[in-house]
């Protein structure tokens, strides 16, 4: 991998504002918030210009290494990521009589989930400071990201599911490397054995936005829309929220963006989606509230949005709030139609939280919190094809006269 030079200054408290070394093992702030990386913009515009980025030969994300903390090449762990395509749902958007709906398939990503982009980031950054030892709660695809370039990295792994993880998820994190439990909770009680064993078990806690360094990596899904769109952003983005890290990942890549002088202050209207048997963040957003409280008895089958509560749930509230978007809620049975219409109408298997927007834009459109003029992109963030599929397939007697003429 090529050299790049990079631009880290410090660590800041998304609270408090409150500054940190960035070159030493770092998880929350003291306030209990999330810490963001901080670089020298005025450093990366001078030596980055659109045109020096499109001569890159690396496709994924690791082309944006100035945005980048990783300092030396040498710790940058790669499973051979790419750069994900935005695919126009022509049939469903010409359904809906809508100008253009985007599909951006994060489920091209290495373990089939967007996950990959800040596990990635966490890992080689643990790499960095000679961590041995990495731990997770997870509801799957993050527990899967972390085992795959773990092992890669030669780093030890421990993951702990809640027991109705789907078992595709559970099977793939075992096999790829971590030590693997199921636990009878949800995924912040999973969380609750990884902040108390952590002492003593010597884990470097890699629990979403208790490191700095996942939301870098999903920073990169906005640095990459940016570039795909010619250095443009579209009028709207739906995404499927859980700890809600893409969400706020992507607000300060556009951030990072327009004080670099690629992009212009225009955003788009985030939109967070939620579940309606886990909406934490839609009944803070409801409320008018800077915090989400717990959710109660969370239920969805979107298994990657069953999130009863987020250490970012004001990170994600702002970056709503401010683009001018909102948060909104959808039925799991509506999230199962979306995923087939535009499964048999574009050819596209989302996962349920991927359909899970598309649902949420339907409804959307319907109550006229978008309009049929802006143009959106939904991220479909993990490959269907991890999920259990409803059965299907039609009989047919090799024994018997076969009546072509019935099987149209
Ligand atoms: C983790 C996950 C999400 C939620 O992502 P956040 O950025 O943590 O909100 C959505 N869908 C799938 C498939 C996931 O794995």
């Amino acid at each position: 991998m090529t050299e790049y030079r990079t631009f880290t200054t410090h660590l800041e408290c998304s609270y408090t504002g409150e500054r940190y070394d960035a070159d030493t093992v770092q998880g929350l702030s003291t306030a209990g918030k999330p810490l963001l990386v901080r670089y020298d913009l005025d450093g990366v515009a001078a030596v980055l210009d659109k045109k020096t980025l499109a001569s890159r030969a690396e496709g994924g994300f690791w082309r944006y290494r100035e945005l980048l903390p990783v300092r030396r090449t040498e710790n940058v762990v790669s499973l051979g990521e790419v750069m994900t395509p935005l695919i126009e749902a022509r049939a469903s958007a010409a359904k809906l009589g809508a100008r253009s709906l985007i599909v951006k398939d994060e489920g091209r990503l290495p373990t089939g989930s967007f996950k990959a982009r800040g596990l990635a980031l966490a890992v080689s950054m643990a790499k960095e400071f000679g961590i041995g030892r990495m731990a997770m709660p997870t509801n799957g695809n993050a527990g899967s990201a972390l085992a795959a370039y773990g092992s890669q990295a030669g780093i030890e792994t421990y993951v702990f599911c809640p027991e109705d993880t789907p078992e595709v998820n559970v099977r793939e994190i075992a096999l790829q490397g971590a030590k693997t439990f199921l636990c009878n909770g949800l995924i912040n009680d999973c969380g609750r054995v990884v902040g108390e064993g952590k002492e003593k078990m010597g884990w470097f806690d890699t629990s979403t936005l208790k490191e700095p360094y996942r939301i870098e990596g999903k920073k990169t899904m906005g640095l990459e829309l940016a570039e795909q769109m010619g250095w443009s952003l579209p009028d709207v983005i739906l995404y499927p929220t859980g700890g809600g890290t893409g969400l706020i990942g992507m607000w300060k890549a556009f951030d990072e963006l327009e004080k670099i002088g690629f992009i212009g202050s225009q955003r788009p209207r985030m939109v967070a989606v939620q579940a309606s048997g886990c909406a934490p963040i839609v009944k803070a957003y409801e409320d008018g509230v800077e915090h989400a409280e717990l959710w109660q008895g969370a239920h969805t089958y979107a298994a990657g949005i069953r999130v009863p509560v987020a250490v970012g749930d004001f990170l994600i509230l702002r970056a709503v709030r401010d683009s001018g978007g909102f948060a909104v809620a959808v039925e799991d049975a509506d999230i199962a139609s979306a995923l087939a219409d535009m499964a048999a109408d574009d050819g596209l298997m989302l996962c349920p939280e991927g359909a899970a927007t598309f649902a949420a834009y339907r409804k959307a459109l319907a109550d006229g919190r978008i309009d049929r003029g802006e143009r959106a992109v939904l991220y479909n963030c993990a490959t269907g094809l991890k999920y259990p599929l409803p059965a299907a397939g039609r009989r047919l007697d090799l024994g018997q006269p076969i009546d072509y003429a019935a099987l149209g």
